[in-house]
């Protein structure tokens, strides 16, 4: 029975996230207690592990450290999770190493996080022990990693509805490489940034992904996966990734090439086609309404700081009744001090989002604490299903028709679960603002009508109001000439 080292690393990098993510921000699970909390989630580690079983395999378990996408990581926090899993495969000597990474991770002073970790893995475990992972389709696919792993594969639809499957792949892919199979490996980088109209069923991506999916049909391609880089990170060389693995590098290298002239054909249908916020509010029907506000999407790697979109409602349609997330631990600390009941006058929200965005402002309003408590919930999915959310703690605070709830954490808002912490019937709500920009439809979509809105904030589509450095020259920040058929 085949001993395979199981970790996870899961964090979105963006650059631009003044924020500092920090260990406090991670949810940690070691040995056994991954095994609990991971099996049988709709994660890529709760698919490794159901892939193992199925294998025969037996599992051991390192560490899982995930938390919600946000500004780079503590350096030391990734510098001693890198060693608690080299120290794990330095102890257990596994027969393999089968890792849910996101591979968009950044850390302070280090842009790629899996390529470090990957590489410190493959010089303890040596040359001969197989290495796979399953990796976010937002990956930042460095040399790096795909020197160190011998398979790196990625979820194939945005939003993210088979991590799951992405993770019992990894295996399937594994036990061939516990068998001596070894596929050669062929990257294409692409130089051009998706900035939101990525999904795999519609939009430019549908027939990229039918290609992609006939391709890897073909019983001589081991594996292939299009990676669709999460923008909003200044590193160098970004861009979309193709990975093809097979023994036949012909085919391979045919393969990457056409799927990569497909990106760079349609690069000017990437710029989003995001709704307008006033076009959407002032066309709203009766009953619930899901808005996603993309600016300040947590999943996209923003603050969660801004009540924009509830500012605009208030202002413009007043007659909606919002409830919204945000993330202001003072909000929090003064809520406790009025006391639950009471009502005072302060303002809420836009710590850090304002300093780059000023259309994003603090909301002063005659708040009134409606509830206090720790913001805890289980995910009801499908996104993410069984996973518990946990945006530390929390204030629910009411004037007129705006609830929000304010919390300690940012607020990785996008499951129906989350309107359990405002004490509201669905009818009592006209608007529900998430902080997700597609991930929120998976799980709302059974509920209520979804919409991604444009809105300002560290993960808007509009690539041009960010400082970009490291990633230029890059499409469409820079008009650059590329072919696919260049060496
Ligand atoms: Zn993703």
């Amino acid at each position: 029975m085949a001993r395979v080292l199981v970790g996870l690393l899961w964090h979105e990098g963006n650059s631009f996230n003044p924020l500092e993510t920090l260990e406090a921000d991670f949810s940690l699970s070691e040995g056994e207690t991954l095994l609990r909390d991971y099996r049988g989630s709709e994660t890529a580690l709760g698919g490794i592990l159901r892939g193992l079983e199925r294998q025969g395999f037996d599992p051991l378990p390192a560490t899982a450290a995930r938390a919600r996408p946000g500004g780079p990581v503590e350096r030391a926090f990734i510098e001693r999770y890198v060693d608690s899993l080299v120290e794990c495969v330095r102890r257990e000597r596994p027969d393999a190493i089968c890792l849910d990474l996101h591979g968009a991770t950044t850390a302070t002073g280090l842009p790629d996080v899996e390529g470090h970790l990957l590489t410190r893995l493959r010089q303890e475990a040596g040359p001969d022990t197989p290495i796979a992972v399953a990796a976010d389709l937002h990956g930042y696919i460095t040399p790096a990693m795909t020197a160190a792993a011998d398979i790196i594969t990625g979820y194939r639809t945005n939003p993210h509805a088979d991590m799951g499957d992405t993770g019992e792949r990894a295996v399937r892919l594994l036990a061939r490489l516990l068998d001596g199979e070894r596929p050669k490996l062929t990257s294409l980088r692409v130089p051009m940034l998706a900035p939101g109209n990525d999904w795999t069923s519609k939009g430019p991506l549908a027939d990229i992904c039918a290609r992609a999916g006939a391709m890897r049909a073909d019983p001589r391609i081991a594996d292939l996966s299009v990676f669709n880089t999460q923008p909003q990170l200044d590193v160098a060389d970004t861009g979309q990734t193709v990975l093809v693995y097979s023994q036949d590098e012909n085919l391979a290298a045919h393969c990457a090439r056409e799927l990569g002239a497909m990106l760079w054909r349609h690069r000017t249908e990437f710029t989003t086609v995001l709704a307008d916020l006033d076009t959407t509010l002032a066309g709203k029907k009766p009953g619930l309404l899901a808005l996603g506000d993309f600016g300040d999407r947590v999943l996209g790697g923003a603050p969660g700081d801004s009540l924009y979109v509830a500012e605009t409602t208030r202002r413009d349609f007043p007659h909606l009744r919002t409830l919204s997330f945000v993330h202001d631990p003072r909000a929090v600390d003064t809520a406790v001090q009025v006391g639950l009941g009471n009502t005072a006058e302060f303002a809420i929200g836009a710590a850090v989002s304002s300093h780059a965005f000023p259309a994003i402002r603090p909301v002063a309003a005659h708040w009134t604490a409606k509830a206090l408590g720790r913001a805890q919930y289980v995910n009801r999915g499908p996104y993410m299903a069984g996973m518990k959310s946990d945006f530390g703690e929390h204030a629910v605070l009411t004037d007129g028709n705006m609830t929000v709830v304010a919390t300690t954490r940012a607020p990785n808002a996008h499951d129906p679960a989350a309107l359990g912490l405002a004490l509201l019937d669905l009818d009592e709500i006209d608007v529900v603002v998430l902080k997700s920009g597609m991930h929120f439809h998976l799980s709302f979509s059974a509920i209520c009508p979804c919409v991604s809105v444009a809105t300002p904030g560290f993960a808007t589509d509009r690539l041009d109001t960010l400082p970009y450095d490291s990633a230029r020259p890059v499409y469409p920040l820079d008009d650059i000439e590329w072919s696919s058929e260049a060496p």
